[in-house]
């Protein structure tokens, strides 16, 4: 039963269509398309392609969803692993693996690594040891930090790493070479969660008199995860019932639900 660290698969599927809102987001990762396309075209002038970019923002924002689409529109292979797979490693585990994924990503170059939670390895060195597992923590961040240092400019292999709390993260990460790139990715606005709902509603037997507009004011300060999980639960609120369609009333009981989820989970974190 050993923990799913990456999968590789040429994520073809997903696209910036499947990404709603995030304009800004887009236009920027839209850059990484582009170096991963045409490299020769940004270093015949005598440019470094950047290696890395960091996605900073809430969870469910669509991080992972982006990076993925990065991978997509590239048409080049998606090498993943979550930082918290890391935690409770075994000494020379976590350095190994990050050797590894790198290695494997260089040889399927050009290619994308996208790192999810990298806070969870990525935290300033020498500080708050609650785990007792710090050292092979630090060793894991330094195989990382040496990975990225060591693969030369023609190598075409990005990263890309999300985070929720880019203000923990070790400063020598975001140093020059290394994620020198922020790129934020927010909490929809009413337009975006409209826009959201509309990707997610796609799959959906709806009433014909759905009220998107209505169901976007109805969820302020929700993910795009939240709404994809409300659309989910609406259509199986519908259909327990019976019903042929996914109505208005389905959303709302839909969306009290998730409400009454996030706010069980907020009282755990306080
Ligand atoms: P976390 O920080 O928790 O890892 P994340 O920011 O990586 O979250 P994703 O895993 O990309 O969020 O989002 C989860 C799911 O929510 C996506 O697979 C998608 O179904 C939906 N989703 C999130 N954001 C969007 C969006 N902007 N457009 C469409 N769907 C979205």
């Amino acid at each position: 039963s050993k923990a799913k660290l990456f999968d590789e698969k040429s994520d073809t599927k997903t696209s910036f269509k499947d990404v709603a809102g995030l304009e800004g987001a887009k236009e920027e990762v839209q850059e990484i398309v582009d170096f991963l396309k045409n490299p020769e075209k940004y270093t015949s002038l005598g440019g470094k392609i950047p290696k890395g970019a960091l996605l900073v923002g809430p969870p469910g924002t669509g991080k992972t969803l982006l990076a993925k689409a990065v991978a997509g529109e590239a048409k080049v292979p998606f090498f993943s692993l979550s930082g918290s797979d890391f935690v409770e490693m075994f000494v020379g585990v976590g350095a190994s693996r990050v050797r590894d994924l790198f290695k494997q990503a260089k040889e399927k170059s050009p290619s994308i690594i996208f790192i999810d939670e990298i806070d969870a390895i990525g935290r300033a060195r020498g500080k708050n040891n609650f785990s007792g597992s710090n050292d092979e923590r630090e060793n894991t961040l330094n195989q990382l930090l040496t990975e990225m240092d060591g693969f030369g400019t023609n190598t075409n292999v990005i990263v890309l790493a999300a985070t929720n709390r880019a203000d923990v993260l070790d400063k020598a990460l975001m140093r020059a070479g290394r994620f020198d790139r922020q790129i934020f990715v927010d909490l929809p606005d009413v337009r975006e969660r409209k826009e959201i709902f509309e990707v997610h509603l796609k799959p959906l037997k709806k009433a014909e008199n759905l009220d998107v507009d209505f169901l976007a004011k109805q969820t302020p300060g929700f993910s795009g995860a939240d709404i994809a999980n409300v659309c989910n639960e609406a259509a199986l609120i519908a259909a327990r019932k019976n019903k042929k369609a996914v109505n208005k009333q389905d959303f709302l009981d839909a969306v009290d639900r998730i409400v009454g989820g996030l706010e069980k989970k907020n009282k755990i974190i306080t």
